[in-house]
Order: C-alpha cells, then structure tokens, then sequence
C-alpha cells in the first residue's frame, strides 16, 4: 500500500504539471498514467501555444500560463522548442474581420498586446498570407512549442522533484472510505491519500459520475498533419477567425497543420481520416500559397474532452471533499496546462486558486434542487 498526500490521475499536462508544482511544494505525490505520460492529447496537439481567441473567463489562467511558459527551462529542464513566434489570426471576411475587432476591444486591459491588421498591412508584413484574408489580428507575444518534448517532460520533471510517476498503471478502482481516497490500478498498485485529482481528460466523466457527477463530456479528434520540411517562410503561428484551419512552420522547414475532425478508432485511439485531412491541404493552399502541392508526410488525431460550453472543469468535485477535477479543456489545454496544474496544487496545499476559476466549477453542470430555487425567488 502506498500512502500518500495526493494522487493524480492522469499523465497528460495537466496532471503532470500538477504533481510537479505540488512536488515542488514539499507534498507527497503519486501520478498514475494508464498509458505513457503525454501520450494523448497532451503529446499530439498541434503545439499551439496562444491566449489570443480565448474566452475571456479563460484569459487571467491563460495570461498566468503565459508566464509559466517563460519560465520552461527552469520549471521542465528543457526549452521544448517554445517560440514566442506571434500569433496571427486570419480574418477571411469583413464580418470576421469585425469579430477580431471585437474581441481586441473585449480582451483589452489581459495583456494580450493584439495588433490589427489591414488588408495592405497583413500584405506588407506577411506576404506569404494568400489574398484571400482580409485582414487579421496579431498577438506578438503568443506563440508554439513541440508537446511531444514538453508534455512528457513535466512528468519527468514531477519524478526529479519526488513525485513517484507510475505509467501503465490505470486506475480501475476508486473509493472513499469517509476518511481518504483508495486507488487500485490494473498492474497491482494499492494507494491511499486523502487527496485526488482527476486529470483523466477525455475520459475523466467516468470518475466524476461515480461520486455523481455526472457530465455531458464529449470526445473530439482534431485533424493533424506535418508536411515534408519546406524553405522557412512562415514566422508566425496562424489560425483563422471561425476556426477551420491552423498552420505553423517550425524550425526544421515542417509545417504543422491542423482543422476539422477525425475519427475514433477506439476509446483510446483516433485517427484524422482522409476528408479531414484533404481539407486541411485545400484550405492550406488557399490561405498560404506556398503550401501548394506541398507533400503531407505524416498525419494523426488524438482524442480531447469537450463540454457544451467549451471551458473546462476545473476545481472541487461537488459532492465528494478531497476530490478536485480539471478536464475538458477543449483546445486550450496544452497552452492552459501549466497554470491549471498551478491551480490544483494551491487548491490542494492552500485551498484557493491564485487565479479565478469559479467559471469552471463542475456544478455549472448540476441540476439546481428546488430548495435552492425556491430561496433564490
Ligand atoms: C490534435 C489536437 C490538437 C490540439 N491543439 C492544441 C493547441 O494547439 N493548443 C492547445 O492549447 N491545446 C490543443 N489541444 C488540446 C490539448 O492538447 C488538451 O486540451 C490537453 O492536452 C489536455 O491535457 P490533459 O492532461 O487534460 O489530457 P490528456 O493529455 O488527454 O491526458 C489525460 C491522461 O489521462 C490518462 N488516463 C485516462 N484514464 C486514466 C485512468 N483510469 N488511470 C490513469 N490514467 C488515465 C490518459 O491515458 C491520458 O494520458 C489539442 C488537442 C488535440 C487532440
């Protein structure tokens, strides 16, 4: 029996970042990974790391991961090719150009320095943007980053800092025995802790309807592909306002892309589909021209959790003290993941977050009883 003071389920970012910063924090921690830390969604995003076109209930954990990431090499070891390269979201209509207007006036005062562009400027400074944007918005401090060097890193970063990291090790049993949390895992481990954290992303609904709270979780299986290495032309991140299609362009001439939805091969595995991915390679010549004919040499998915409103859960499960949740982070995930791993560990070690996350506390998702009702009226 392993007795410890929190054990994190989950081996993607979240999780990992979370035993790390309570490693960090003198606190006991055990991380069990069903698979191999960083394996999913967190080690096959499409590594964009931006806050620019996040909700604004998003945008102070977003503006403090920003700072996390600063800091990589000293939190990590390793710079995981993190680039603060800009961000620049393409508008492909005026009515979307007006959207990106918008959403500057609205996120003005989270840091976010935005830089709108016009036709003629968006022309003049990124001439590989095909005519068919009208203009666009430019976050010069967001940027991109490998998540297959970094999100496996903050777990070996948690194991350095006293963290026991156990991978093929998924938890198949939970319970609560009025005093602590009891784990069995499906290679043998029995632990305790009065603490747990479920960062089991797409799959976290199963645990949190055990203790009932029962979740409309979905999965997704975002669309990737990498194209064979290319003369460097794209020095920026891109996405596009309404979403469709994103691109970057990293050091070795590769350009990632990313857009539509694959397919669930099983509940752990995804593929991107070949409609997705032809998709992807129209809308790429379309908008950067110089990816025209440009050979696709490797394409994936992976499967992420999403909620109807598109934000995550994020903070103490509802019925069950001792038990915080943080998933379905619905694309922002591997940019948020630092901070969110932050926030559990102040939740668990000081009982607040030093970010506001009441936005995306589980019982959003819980029917109100009449009581409650009743008194509110
Ligand atoms: C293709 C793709 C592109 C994306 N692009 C971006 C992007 O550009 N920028 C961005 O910010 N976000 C992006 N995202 C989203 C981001 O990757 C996720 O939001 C983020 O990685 C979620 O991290 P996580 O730790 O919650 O989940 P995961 O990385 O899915 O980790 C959860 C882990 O829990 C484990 N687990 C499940 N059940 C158990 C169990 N019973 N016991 C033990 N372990 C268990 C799983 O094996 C898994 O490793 C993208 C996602 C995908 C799929």
């Amino acid at each position: 029996m392993i007795e410890t003071d929190v054990i994190v389920l989950g081996g993607g970012i979240v999780g990992a970042s979370a035993a790390l910063m309570l490693a960090r924090q003198g606190q006991r921690v055990a991380l069990l990974e069903r698979d191999f830390c960083g394996t999913h969604s967190s080690g096959v995003n499409y590594g964009g790391v931006r806050r620019q076109g996040r909700s604004l209930v998003q945008l102070p954990l977003a503006q403090r991961a920003h700072e996390l990431w600063a800091e990589l090499p000293a939190l990590i070891g390793i710079d995981g090719e993190y680039l603060r390269s800009g961000h620049l979201k393409l508008a492909r209509s005026h009515t979307d150009l007006a959207a990106l207007h918008d959403y500057a006036s609205a996120s003005k005062g989270f840091g976010l320095d935005l830089q709108l562009l016009d036709h003629q400027q968006l022309r003049r400074r990124f001439p590989w943007v095909g005519d068919v944007a009208v203009g666009a918005s430019l976050c010069p401090q967001d940027g991109h980053a490998n998540p297959r060097l970094v999100s496996p890193a903050f777990a070996q970063a948690a194991r350095r800092q006293g963290a026991q990291v156990f991978e093929q090790a998924a938890a198949t049993a939970v319970a609560h025995n009025g005093q602590v949390f009891s784990v069995e895992t499906a290679n043998g481990l029995r632990l305790r802790a009065p603490w747990l954290l479920n960062c089991t992303g797409a799959w976290a609904g199963r645990l949190a309807e055990q203790f009932g709270e029962a979740l409309p979780l979905v999965s997704g299986h975002p669309a990737m592909l990498v194209t064979e290495p290319l003369p460097l032309v794209m020095d920026v991140s891109t996405g596009v306002e309404g979403g469709g299609i994103y691109a970057r362009q990293v050091a070795r001439g590769n350009c990632v892309l990313g857009g539509g939805q694959g397919f669930a091969q099983d509940p752990t595995r995804a593929r991107p589909g070949q409609a997705a991915v032809l998709d992807i390679l129209r809308n790429a010549a379309e908008l950067y021209p110089f990816l025209h004919g440009a050979q696709a040499i490797r394409t994936w998915s992976g499967t992420e959790g999403y909620l109807p409103d598109r934000e995550p859960v994020i903070g103490p499960s509802s019925t069950q003290p001792g038990l915080l949740h943080g998933f379905g982070f619905a694309g922002a995930g591997f940019q948020l993941g630092p901070a969110v791993g932050e926030a559990l560990a102040e939740l668990v070690v000081s009982g607040t977050s030093g970010q506001p996350i009441s936005a995306f506390s589980i019982r959003r998702f819980q029917p109100v009883a009449p009581a409650t009702v009743h008194s509110q009226l």
